[in-house]
């Protein structure tokens, strides 16, 4: 490959910006990539700065996730406690419900908690088994 600036001179890198082989004259090095000198010096540190920005995000996202892995863990077995209180909020809900004139909205209300007390104890276990 030839320098982009100089057809005569061999590349010795390429532009991370614009893919252009450039000759040593024509490169600037800025620690993580080369760039065309005075042209694409800016957009290279900007690309750097990104792919930086990206690292650190990524990092912290992994992060992120083994916090959730052991907090799975946990709520594993609250998940068990909690579908007790579910259960009974539920109960309430449809003898509410049933107590004022059979309103359906309140008895359908008190079936999701019910419902839900059911998953969350399934659920629940499954974690706890698992953790
Ligand atoms: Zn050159
Ligand atoms: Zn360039």
């Amino acid at each position: 490959m030839k320098c982009f600036y100089h057809q005569e001179r061999d590349a010795v890198a390429v532009c991370k910006n614009c893919n252009k082989g450039v000759c040593a004259e024509c490169a600037s090095d800025l620690g993580h990539g080369i760039a065309c000198k005075g042209r694409c010096e800016s957009k290279v540190q900007e690309l750097n700065e990104l792919i930086e920005c990206n690292k650190v995000l990524s990092k912290q996202s992994q992060e992120m996730i083994a916090k959730n892995k052991t907090l799975c863990r946990k709520s594993g077995y609250t998940l068990v406690g909690g579908a007790a209180i579910s259960a009974l909020v539920g109960a309430v809900f449809i003898w509410f419900g049933w107590y004022y004139n059979e309103n359906p909205f309140i008895i359908t209300l008190g079936g999701i908690f019910l419902l839900a007390a059911v998953l969350e104890y399934i659920g629940g276990k499954g974690i706890a088994k698992h953790g």
